[in-house]
């Protein structure tokens, strides 16, 4: 097999403190660069560099967990399937014979370097729904305190199509969140955001730092994806949102070098999302990861649109809601699905919620007989979980 790829960075810059002081990493390993597009088969050599940057970070002291694609484009060639979007069906039965042959390779290449690989793979509800997600993060966990390598992957061979991410790059900032990491490298096959796609574009320029996902930003990253991998720039964007959310810096970087780790190390080109630290932010993973909801609210698609757009949840949208929640106590937000769609502190205690929901908030006060808060729950006040 050949795998000609340059060994280090040609262009060096100022290595971020947010990567020397990471203590905990997610590295996110697509698909299109773990498998040779013609052949199929898994770039060994490649992802040996990869894991030897893992071993040296670990030694370093550093805790990784990896987020590996990989499953669909090995086992697609095994099964003879076509190139192309596989139906559902087919990929899943594509996925459950490569993740044997991908778990496998980890498992080599980790012990080939003192390091124990170990799987995990996980479905949207695990990192949704409360219980299964405090499941899931205390396996991490345990399997990071034994100085073990937990290797991530959805498990897509059970996984439906309304219940599945669909993409390791929304995955990966998932489980960034989850454990709390301080940072999530997404290796891509460019290294990093630019203002256009600068394959086509000569005036594409470079996005070295982003601080903030502005519409501007989500623009820049248009939708392609390319038939490996289901992310595009697009996805990469959204793992952001997520990441930035949870407080994780995320790098994007390329992974068409050997040793690409090493490379961020080396100061190669590279695109920064910086968490930042305002106190907003912090009250946000406050709200998501620490207090036990009192109750929960339940609210139309419309409110569940405007709460992604970052607007406030307004009574008007609230379709029902339950538990026994005080003024200021912390609630469970629920999707017209059913599903949680994040956390909040209700500005309304469970009675008065009951009495305004799915009303106008000019009728708050004739209802009630106070003029309390116009939201009820303040976009301030809410940590979002599913975007
Ligand atoms: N989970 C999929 C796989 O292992 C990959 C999804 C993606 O490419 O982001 O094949």
């Amino acid at each position: 097999m050949s795998e000609t790829m340059p060994t280090a960075a040609s262009s060096i810059s100022a290595v971020r403190p947010e990567w020397t002081q990471a203590r905990r990493i997610v590295v996110k390993i697509g698909s299109a660069l773990l498998a040779d597009r013609a052949s199929g088969a898994l770039k060994t050599q490649w992802l040996g560099s990869v894991l030897d940057d893992v071993a040296a970070l670990s030694r370093a002291g550093k805790q990784i967990v990896l987020v590996s694609s990989g499953a669909i484009a090995l086992g697609r060639h095994a099964l003879g399937l076509p190139k192309g979007p596989l139906p559902l069906e087919q990929s899943q039965a594509a996925a459950s014979v490569g993740q044997i042959s991908l778990a496998h390779a980890y498992q080599e290449l980790a012990k080939a370097r003192g390091l124990t690989a170990a799987q995990i793979l996980l479905t949207l509800g695990d990192t949704e729904e409360r219980r299964r997600y405090l499941n899931a993060r205390q396996t991490i966990e345990t399997l990071l305190s034994l100085n073990a390598i937990p290797v991530v992957n959805e498990n897509d061979t059970v996984a439906t199509a309304e219940i599945r991410y669909g993409d390791n790059d929304r995955l990966s900032a998932r489980v960034a969140g989850m454990v709390c990491a301080d940072c999530l490298v997404l290796l891509s096959d460019i290294d990093g955001l630019y203002t256009a796609p600068p394959q086509s574009d000569p005036t594409a320029r470079h996005i070295p730092l982003v601080t903030a996902i502005t519409p501007e930003i989500e623009a820049m990253a248009g939708d392609a994806g390319t038939e490996l991998s289901k992310g595009g720039m697009k996805t990469k964007v959204e793992a952001g949102k997520i990441a930035l959310a949870a407080g994780t810096n995320m790098v994007i970087t390329t992974g068409k070098v050997m040793n690409p780790l090493q490379a961020i190390s080396n100061g190669s080109t590279v695109t920064w999302f910086l968490a930042g630290t305002d106190p907003v932010t912090a009250k946000k993973r406050w709200i998501a990861g620490q207090l036990e909801p009192k109750g929960q609210v339940h609210i139309d698609a419309g409110a569940e649109r405007a709460l992604a757009a970052g607007k406030s949840l307004l009574p008007a949208g609230v379709t029902r809601v339950d538990g026994a929640f005080d003024r200021g106590d912390a609630v469970i937000i629920r999707g017209a699905d059913g599903r949680e769609i994040g956390r909040g502190l209700a500005a309304y205690g469970k009675a008065d919620a009951e009495r305004i929901a799915g009303k106008r908030s000019g009728e708050i006060s004739d209802i009630l007989g106070f003029s309390g808060r116009a939201e009820l729950i303040h976009r301030d006040d809410m940590a979002l979980s599913r975007i």
